[in-house]
Formats: C-alpha cells, structure tokens, sequence
C-alpha cells in the first residue's frame, strides 16, 4: 500500500530525507525509528502531501503522491488517518466535536456546532469514542481530558472516514509512560481488528521492539535498518545507529 523509491527531499541547503525507499505491505504495523532531526516527520508528511518532493517516487495506495493536487489529493487523504504527536484538539469544542471533525472531508461546507452533523455520523462517533474507552467524555470540552486522553480522541477522530493506512507522528511524545502504554496498545488493537496498516514514527528503541512488527531505522535521512523485529536485539538496534542512539531508549 505504500511504495516509496529514492525519495529525496530538501529544504534550502538541508538534505531532510536521502534516497529513502520503503515498501509497507497491506496490515503491516511499521516503526519509523529516528533520533530528533532524522526525518520521520518530513517523511510521514511527504506520503500524504503535505509537502512537495525534491525528487523520487511515493505511491500510496495506488496514487503517485506527488503528482497529486486539489481533488485526488482530498481523495486520498480521506483513506488515510493521521495521529500528531500535540494532539491538535480544538479545546473549546466537546469532545465529540473534535471527533466529527474527522468526517469533514467527506461533508460539504463547514460544520458548526453538533447539530449541524448528521445523526448517522454521531452515532459512528460515539462508537469510535467508546472503541478508545471515552463514551462518558464525550460532551466535556476537549481541553478538560489529560494528554492520554486527548491522544485517544485524536485516534478516535483519525477513524472517522474508516481510514485503510494509519500514519502516526510521535503519537506518545508528550504523555507519561502509563499513558504512553495504553495509547499504544488501543493504537495495535484498533489497527489489528480492523486489519489497518500502521506507520508510526517513534524515538524510543525499547517500545519500538516491543510494539512493531518492522522496525525502519532513519539517520540523518537516510534508512539504515529496515527488519522485522522479531529475533532483533536492541543491542542490534543500537549497533546500527552507533554511539549517538544509547541515550534515545
Ligand atoms: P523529531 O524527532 O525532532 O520530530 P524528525 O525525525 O521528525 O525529528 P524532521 O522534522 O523530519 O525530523 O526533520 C528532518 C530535517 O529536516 C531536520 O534537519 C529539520 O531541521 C529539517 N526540516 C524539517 N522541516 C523543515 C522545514 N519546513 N524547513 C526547513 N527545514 C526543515
Ligand atoms: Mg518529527
């Protein structure tokens, strides 16, 4: 479903991303695991358009990304859910606001207000609220929940258009490890049940190895570890990104 080849991108005299090539198969629950500046982000973001190529191919689901503008890129976004590492709430809407906004792409106009959306995709809300456990929050203004909280109705309004990739940035960047923990475990289970394809960007070698089915190593742009975890080491981990990764576990 994703298909990347010789994906460079610059910006100005900066070489965020080095003929990177990337292949994530249908289900496939996939790290990007990076040092700060490595470049995840500019990476998650080049798959869904947000930001234009210097040069290279990515495909995603079907579709030459970079080619793609206006309509086709709304297209193909609509398929694809995205969890930021700041959770990117409005804070004075309710919760379940928050969680419809999800839907937008697929409505017409803007939407103010809960009444303005239609009974049939608050019913979908409030399940995809239960599915991450905050059915009793859901008309709480957003800004009241704890980060963990706030992470799990980020995942809950990423699955508003019944999404077929899942694209996470840091998602636990900000929470506590408790909270961390539990984000990432709604975010395997959700992806498993509904046989989603996962890519998640993360710093953390230990949760990398416990959570994913692949690890891909990014460094200064460039992959430099692309394996399935099982039978790795951390030691293994380590080894590839060389001294300067001992103080990311
Ligand atoms: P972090 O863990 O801190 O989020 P990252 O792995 O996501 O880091 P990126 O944000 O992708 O890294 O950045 C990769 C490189 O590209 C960095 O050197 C960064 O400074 C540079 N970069 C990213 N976005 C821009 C931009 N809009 N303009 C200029 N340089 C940028
Ligand atoms: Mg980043």
């Amino acid at each position: 479903v994703i298909e990347v080849a010789g994906l460079t991108k610059e910006f100005g005299r900066t070489v965020a991303l080095h003929d990177v090539a990337l292949g994530v198969q249908p289900g496939e629950i996939v790290v990007l695991l990076g040092l700060s500046g490595s470049g995840k982000s500019t990476l998650l973001r080049q798959l869904v358009g947000l930001e234009t190529t210097t040069s290279g191919s990515v495909r995603v689901l079907g579709e030459e990304v970079p080619s793609l503008g206006g309509r086709r890129l709304r297209a193909l976004r609509s398929r694809i859910g995205f969890v930021f590492q700041q959770f990117e709430l409005v804070g004075s809407l309710t919760v379940l606001e928050n969680v419809l906004t999800g839907a937008l792409a697929g409505l017409r106009g803007p939407r103010l207000g809960l009444w303005a959306y239609p009974r049939r995709l608050k019913l979908v809300a409030l399940g995809h609220l239960d599915r991450v456990g905050l059915l009793d929050r859901a008309y709480q203004r957003a800004d009241t929940l704890s980060g963990g909280q706030q992470q799990r109705v980020a995942i809950a309004r990423a699955l508003m258009q019944n999404p077929e990739i899942l694209l996470a940035d840091e998602p636990v960047a900000s929470l506590d490890p408790e909270s961390s923990d539990q984000v990432m475990n709604l975010i395997r289970e959700i992806a498993m049940e509904a046989g989603l394809t996962v890519v998640c960007s993360l710093h953390q070698v230990d949760l990398a190895l416990s959570w994913a089915d692949r690890i891909v190593g990014l460094r200064h742009g460039e992959v430099v570890l692309d394996t399935s975890v099982e039978g790795l080491s951390k030691a293994q981990v380590m080894e590839v990104y060389g001294r300067v990764a001992t103080s990311t576990s």
